[in-house]
């Protein structure tokens, strides 16, 4: 597929991995990243860092950039620039295609309770709950504005907000061990753990350490995102668009 250039939605790793794929297949990927994160894991590849300015934005960059296909392999949790990228690339009549990691699924022993948004996982909580919360730094604030629950929250970047008596947050990039998961929740003797269905292996282990500490897990499930051919595997994903984008 020499040169043909796909604009890949990022900030997974599956994304990084995928870059590498497209560029093996004689593909020109250039990934565009948020600019949310200081020090991001890059990509083999172009690069474009920063929002687009919603979807006309993504409209005058995918023509002015000669793009000729959209692969949105962002976060399950970013919703809305994959509405964006849907959109826009319906617009410009480019194929949209999605590398999507499949959901985390409960197996026996997991004490999970799935709720639809952060507003829920906070109403979830019991009073006195000394809670693990690792949802990242965005939405952190409804569990430090609860006055009877304590704990920690985990994130990368620090959060936007100041962190109240009775919390604290720790700065660590993933990949975590079921070991040192285990570990944390002895060390701040948690309760629950409050997390995302983000899916994938790289923050498993908090999963399986709470089987193993038989605390409660807080579930938080995946928004909708826009119905589009979903790859799981980038192995599956660039033969198929090398199909699509076949003359
Ligand atoms: P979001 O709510 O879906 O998007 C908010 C806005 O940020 C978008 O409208 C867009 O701005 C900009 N944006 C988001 N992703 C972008 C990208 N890959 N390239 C260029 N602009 C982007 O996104 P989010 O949940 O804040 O996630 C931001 C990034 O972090 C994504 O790349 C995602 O893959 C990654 N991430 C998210 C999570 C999570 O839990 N949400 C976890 C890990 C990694 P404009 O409208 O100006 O274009």
């Amino acid at each position: 597929m020499p040169g043909k250039r796909v604009l890949v939605l990022g900030g997974t790793g599956e994304a990084r991995a995928l870059a590498a794929l497209l560029i093996a297949a004689g593909f020109d990927p250039v990934t565009s990243l948020a600019g949310v994160t200081s020090s991001p894991r890059l990509p083999v590849g172009q690069l474009r860092q920063g929002g687009f300015g919603g979807v006309d934005g993504m409209v005058a960059y995918l023509a002015a950039e000669h793009i000729a296909a959209i692969v949105d392999a962002t976060h399950p949790f970013a919703a809305q620039i994959s509405r964006h990228g849907h959109e826009a690339a319906a617009r410009v009549q480019i194929p949209y295609l999605r590398l999507e990691r499949p959901a985390w699924v409960s197996e026996p022993g997991d004490l999970w309770i799935p709720v639809s948004t952060i507003a829920e996982a906070v109403d979830a909580l019991p009073a006195g709950a000394r809670v693990l919360v690792t949802i990242g730094r965005k939405e952190v604030g409804p569990f430090f504005n609860r006055a009877n629950l304590n704990g920690v929250a985990r994130m990368i970047e620090p959060p936007a907000l100041d962190v109240p008596a009775g919390w604290s947050v720790i700065l660590e990039r993933p990949p975590f061990t079921i070991e040192s998961e285990v570990a944390l929740i002895e060390r701040i003797a948690a309760t629950q753990l409050v997390t995302k269905n983000a899916g994938g292996d790289e923050t498993r282990a908090k999963l399986i350490a709470a089987r193993e500490k038989k605390i409660p897990v807080i579930m938080v499930q995946r928004p909708a995102k826009p119905s589009a051919p979903a790859f799981q595997r980038g192995e599956d994903l660039v033969p198929a668009l090398c199909r699509l984008l076949s003359p």
